[in-house]
């Protein structure tokens, strides 16, 4: 237990996850973690290290600057960036043993007037009109196999609505899954090495388990949660969250009633009451509008209401109905206590977004 507000990682539950992928993956499929934007919020470099000594070897970040990270802190195995990067860090790719991606044809001459070889997947659009070269573009894809200063290591897509169970998205998704494969059966047949095979990322694999990569890119379900608690999968997920987000009681309070609690005077009391202060707020990455009792808080095993607006260092809670509260006493956020449970899934649907937002901006501060 730390200062005012932490979070605690189970890495027997990260690991129970690892296993559970990897029983479930197809034979061949490895796992490539995707630990971008701070793993999730969890810690990039606990989780990856955490990752090494459970056997993976295969990494994705968004930046070339978090894979640099991850390698200054002694990260092994391959790490494929999967935005873009600048020419200002082509060097880092270099230096550092990165995977970038090549994003499209124009990109692919970009890396390769750097001059020096560098280690790519290249990315196929096959409908998500992101990042990518287009499938139907052959002769494009066949350019960037021309550049010499690229070592081609493998090709890979994203969908766009693998998380769907509507008839007409899985047949999107099918649609996109024979692209790819159709265009890397087209390279093939003409020489050309296609490397790794990559498609699927969390809801790719609990719903199209049966396809047959090199790698998945598992990112939120690695972390034992999905985007959403009323997403449905093929494959049901048995997945245990990783991170419990905690905080403490700065004070207690009794509040007369029609005296009012915090910025704006949102909330009044309408009888006596005794409030508690807690040392975590918006500034610490805790949605704000969970304000006025949307969010809520397990104290003491009791899961009770926010009053009042969220502040940026600090929130309220009614604790009128739970005794022997005092000053240092932990609150959970999201996690276990005394048997309850707040799941992220689950402070997500309050705040009206996904859990992956959620979880990737918390920010507290350590000391
Ligand atoms: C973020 C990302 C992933 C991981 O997605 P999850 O839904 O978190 O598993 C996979 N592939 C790409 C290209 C991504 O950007």
């Amino acid at each position: 237990m730390k200062g005012r507000v932490w979070t605690e990682l189970d890495m027997n539950h990260l690991k129970h996850n690892v296993e559970w992928f990897r029983e479930n993956l197809s034979s061949n499929t490895e796992i490539m973690a995707v630990v971008k934007a701070n793993a999730y919020g969890h810690g990039d470099v606990s989780i990856a290290r955490e990752l090494n000594r459970q056997g993976v070897r295969a990494f994705a970040v968004a930046t070339a600057g978090e894979g640099v990270w991850l390698r200054e802190n002694k990260v092994k195995g391959d790490i494929l960036v999967l935005g873009f990067s600048c020419r200002e860090e082509f060097a880092d790719l270099c230096r550092c043993n990165l995977i970038q991606t090549v994003i499209d044809e124009e990109y692919a001459e970009e890396l390769n007037s750097f001059g020096r070889e560098i280690r790519v997947h290249i990315k196929i659009d096959t409908g998500m009109h992101r990042l990518g070269e287009d499938y139907q573009n052959l002769d494009g894809i066949k350019k960037i196999y021309a550049c010499s200063n690229l070592r081609v290591e493998g090709l890979y897509t994203h969908l766009s609505v693998a998380d769907s169970q509507d008839p007409g998205d899985i047949d999107f998704t099918r649609g996109q899954i024979r692209h790819f494969h159709e265009i890397v059966q087209e390279l093939r047949e003409q020489g050309y090495p296609t490397g790794k095979l990559h498609i699927q990322s969390s809801y790719g694999v609990l719903n199209y388990p049966e396809l047959k990569c090199h790698y998945a890119r598992i990112g939120i379900a690695l972390y034992g949660v999905l985007s959403s608690g009323k997403d449905h999968t093929r494959l049901k997920a048995e997945l245990e969250p990783v991170l419990s987000l905690r905080a403490r009681i700065a004070a207690v309070r009794e509040v007369r009633p029609g005296e009012s609690v915090g910025y704006g005077r949102d909330f009044i009391a309408p009888d006596w009451m005794r409030i508690a202060v807690v040392t975590i707020g918006y500034g610490d990455g805790y949605p704000r509008n969970l304000s006025n009792g949307r969010g809520h808080v397990l104290l003491h095993g009791e899961l009770v209401p926010v009053i009042g607006r969220i502040c940026m260092d600090q929130l309220m809670i009614d604790v009128t109905h739970v005794t022997d509260v005092a000053a240092g006493d932990v609150v959970t956020l999201i996690g276990r206590d005394h048997g309850k449970e707040i799941r992220a899934e689950q402070v997500a649907a309050w705040s009206g977004t996904i859990s992956n937002e959620i979880l990737c901006r918390l920010n507290y501060r350590e000391e």
